[in-house]
């Protein structure tokens, strides 16, 4: 069986039709981990013992002839900002260094309960602050396309598993880009579903009011299959919607025809590289032959976005990672001689550059006096875009963009530059501050043959119209045979 071409479906239905066992499908993975991830530095911690608990339950039922989970044996990783009970949980932060987590977030106990199969842990910038994983406190992730190139961040670890095939699926979080933007330098489907449509109970807190848990997978229709296990209220979150969870894959596949998507032209100026543009409004194209109406529509205060997003982000971080002071989580200096000294030593030693930047750059944005010049500011500046947005949907039912302005850059080639690093992101951090569902979905290559992602936002809770214009795309790469 060749692993790496297995999806969330194909592999349930293997070990659906015993073609193979969970605990063999469960081997094939490390096998192939432990002989292709060092090149790559995708895993951080591997839980084989708890993969292959699961791979036995699931080989128990099927053996009794019971029916199965509906994702059962299907093997995925965990970006390593979601607590799994009993399995090091780091943040990609050293001051985690030795976290072992006491409970499971409900995105992974969920997937855990329709089946899924914990493979391990993945790399990620620290404290998902970052567009690279080279703010990683392990070390960076290289992108399986091109191993001189970054896979994007934060959520690299968990893009770089589904383009290099070591996991079939693998859930990210995204604050202001994270999962799209990954997704689209690593060729693969990202989803960032609504605010509130996944708990975060168990995902460790980078900025509260913009935090999101998602799906990557090879296909929309995989990413539909785990957002569907794992969304719906929880009643530890109570940030969670109450609202029911649609049946989304029903929906992959009906017509798009009479969908009306917009296109806002603020997001296709200055800065967007030539190949990027004509490979998405070469996916516009398609949905337009699909029998969508093409719509120009405008988001006039999109040139805001960026620092409004920084503003808030660093703000709200700032606040969160009080809580990593060495006495309650991870590592803590033996040598402090006063509490405050411990404090010190602590955050001193475990916080990479990148985090104390914004823990300085928040903590500053919040202080009296200057609170309501940025961080008040900022929140009235996220209304405007929030604005826009309800205005634009009140004409489309979609809207499509480029997901960044370029493809994977090299390794190292913006770690000295956090400005331009944080440009990575200036079309992905706007569905944050407004809360709508984004997708990323590849729509062609470079020249040189890096992968190219389309993103498509929607109406508030309607991940089903994202789901099913993203699958049209997807449907057009693949009979052009552009595919990544
Ligand atoms: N790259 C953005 C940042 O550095 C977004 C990160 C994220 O979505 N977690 O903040």
């Amino acid at each position: 069986m060749k692993i790496e071409v297995l999806t969330v479906d194909s592999a349930r239905t293997a070990v659906l039709e015993k073609q193979v066992t969970a605990t063999a499908l469960v081997d094939a993975f490390y096998q192939k981990i432990e002989a292709e991830d060092p090149a790559i530095g995708a895993y951080l911690t591997l839980c084989k013992d708890r993969a292959h608990r699961q791979a036995e339950r699931v080989d128990t039922l099927a053996d009794k002839g019971d029916a199965l989970p509906p994702l059962a044996g299907v093997p995925i990783a965990i970006k390593d900002v979601l607590t799994t009970k009993g399995v090091r949980t780091t943040a990609g932060s050293k001051i985690l260094d030795n976290f072992i987590a006491p409970y499971d977030a409900t995105a992974v106990a969920r997937l855990e309960a329709a089946g899924a199969i914990v493979l391990g842990k993945t790399n990620c910038d620290e404290f998902a602050m970052g567009s690279s994983n080279e703010n990683s406190g392990f070390h960076p992730v290289k992108n399986p396309r091109d191993h001189s190139r970054v896979p994007g961040g934060s959520s690299g670890g968990s893009a770089a598993v589904i383009a290099a095939g070591t996991a079939v699926a693998s859930l990210g979080s995204d604050t202001g880009g994270s999962i799209r933007q990954p997704g689209a330098f690593c060729g693969v489907v990202g989803l960032k579903p609504t605010y509130g449509r996944v708990s975060r109970y168990g995902l460790i807190a980078f900025a509260s009011s913009l935090d999101h848990v998602g799906p990557f997978g090879k296909t929309v229709k995989d990413v539909a299959l785990i957002l569907q296990h794992m969304a719906g209220r929880d009643p530890l979150d109570s940030t969670s919607a109450n609202l029911p969870v649609p049946n989304y894959t029903e929906q992959i596949g009906e017509p798009v025809k009479g969908l009306k998507i917009g296109v806002p032209k603020e997001y296709f100026g200055e800065g967007l590289d030539p190949e990027v543009r004509a490979a998405v409004e070469a996916g516009i194209q398609e949905l337009a032959k699909a029998g969508c109406e093409i719509v120009s529509v405008s988001l006039p205060h999109t040139e805001y976005a960026i620092p409004t997003y920084y503003l808030i982000a660093t703000a709200e971080a700032s606040s969160n990672l009080a809580r990593f002071d060495g006495v309650r989580y991870g590592v803590r200096p033996k040598e402090a001689k006063t509490l405050a000294e411990m404090y010190r030593k602590t955050r001193d030693a475990g916080f990479g550059t990148e985090v104390k930047r914004r823990i300085m750059l928040g903590t500053y944005a919040l202080s009296a006096g200057y609170y309501d010049a940025y961080y008040l500011k900022a929140q009235r500046v996220r209304s405007l875009l929030a604005r826009d947005f309800d205005e634009a949907f009140t004409k489309v039912d979609a809207i499509v963009t480029p997901t960044t302005p370029t493809p994977a850059f090299k390794l190292g080639e913006k770690t000295d530059d956090p400005l331009a690093m944080y440009l990575a992101d200036i079309y992905t951090v706007t569905a944050n501050l407004v809360g709508v569902p984004g997708i990323t979905v590849p729509c062609g290559k470079s020249k040189e043959g890096l992968p190219i992602g389309l993103q498509i936002l929607g109406k508030h809770f309607d991940e089903a119209t994202v789901l099913r214009t993203a699958h049209v795309v997807e449907h057009a790469i693949a009979v052009s045979g552009n595919a990544a």
